[in-house]
């Protein structure tokens, strides 16, 4: 059988879970933590990124940072995952769904103008499996129209755009250490912090409240409470585990993208037949082997390709029922503009398996599956 998902493990996670519980600090921002925290602002260049609880909690407190109101409009795809709506929902606010871009299936660039109302406080770009958004185009609307930018770019830690890190162009980009992304804590995220001016209050908002931040560099005597907060710092034994994989995030990534080019070589004269699609990657883009995906004809022949590969052991899936679908979506937001493609590149779109440790012959395996499949069909 070959899992749609394994969990990412380089073989250190449990040797430095049991360090931080040997240094009897295993609450949040411990020496792993505060490593993990390092990585990032030194591989992205961000000026501070923060570890949290999830990329949801992350996305929450950038929406909190950027002080969103009810009644604020908020422009993003409708084909994302539900977090990227909620956390601006969850403060009131009502996300204004505009179209993907068919090739990448990110949120379309040329679309966002005209959604644009006296309303609408910030873009919030999807880098959907890695792949980067057309972010000039983005901060140039923004700055524009005085509007912030909120990234999830839950999918794209180690991407860049002309160079540059997914999630270090909008105010704030939020990161997943989900057990599905690339790098991984069970549960986790990040948050990515652009300007001096909100490390503080970010700072203080991810622990309860407090100035336990500055505490503990030494910078005060005593921590109290000095705004609102919540609780968004992970375990340090979380980090533990997720420091095992970006100590060795290159090896992951070149096995990921070795994998990726892998099915996109075996499965090119199928695209050339015209049997299926494969991702796009726009120049400017570099990306990290997140998902690799093809699309065919319709919503049939897609569940019956599922179908499929299960006989044959293999675990294909699909995501994303559009959000403006949803029954939370049609309660709380609206699509701008006419969904050419949403819905309809969503329902023909399948992941292949993709994970750390996946084999170039499972790889085979699969395309081998999927080339049958279409010459039975022919
Ligand atoms: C995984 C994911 C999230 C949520 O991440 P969590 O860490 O599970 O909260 C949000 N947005 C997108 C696009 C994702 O893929």
């Amino acid at each position: 059988m070959i899992n749609f998902n394994v969990p990412p493990f380089t073989g250190k996670e449990i040797e430095y879970i049991r360090e931080a519980v040997e240094a009897q600090k295993i609450c949040g921002d411990g020496q792993f933590t505060a490593r993990c925290n390092r990585w990032l602002e030194e591989r992205t260049g961000t000026k501070r990124a923060l570890l949290t609880t999830s990329c949801t909690h992350a996305t929450e407190m950038a929406a909190l940072l950027v002080k969103v109101k009810p009644g604020d409009e908020v422009i993003m795809p409708s084909y994302t995952f539900v977090s990227t709506a909620d956390a601006f929902v969850l403060r009131g606010a009502v996300p204004v769904f505009v179209d993907i871009r068919p090739d990448t299936m990110n949120l379309d660039e040329k679309k966002i103008e005209a959604a644009i109302t006296e309303r609408t406080a910030g873009i919030v770009p999807v880098h959907y499996a890695g792949v980067a958004c057309e972010m000039d185009t983005i901060m140039e609307l923004a700055a524009k129209h005085g509007l912030w930018v909120i990234e999830d770019a839950a999918q794209g830690i180690m991407s860049t755009y002309k160079g540059k890190a997914l999630g270090t162009f909008g105010e704030f980009g939020c990161f997943s250490f989900h057990e599905t992304k690339n790098y991984s804590m069970g549960e986790g995220g990040a948050l990515l912090i652009r300007e001096e001016k909100d490390i503080e209050e970010a700072e203080i908002l991810r622990e309860k409240g407090t100035n336990r931040s500055k505490f503990h560099r030494g910078q005060i005597d005593k921590y109290t409470w000095v705004n609102q907060g919540s609780s968004y710092l992970p375990s340090d034994m979380n980090a533990a585990y997720l420091w095992a994989q970006l100590e060795m995030a290159e090896e992951i990534n070149s096995a990921r993208l070795s994998l990726w080019n892998n099915y996109y070589e075996r499965l090119l004269p199928l695209k050339e037949a015209g049997y299926l699609e494969l991702p796009v990657i726009p120049e400017s883009c570099v990306h990290n082997a997140h998902m690799f995906y093809l699309k065919v004809k319709d919503i049939e022949e897609r569940t019956a390709l599922i179908e499929k590969l299960k006989e044959k052991g293999i675990m294909a899936v699909f995501h994303y029922i559009p959000l403006h679908s949803a029954p939370a979506g049609l309660k709380f937001g609206r699509f701008h503009g006419e969904d050419v493609y949403t819905t309809r590149e969503s329902e023909r779109l399948l992941r292949l398996p993709m994970y750390y440790g996946l084999k170039g012959e499972q790889v085979e395996e699969i395309c081998d599956a999927v080339k049958e499949f279409f010459e039975r069909r022919s």
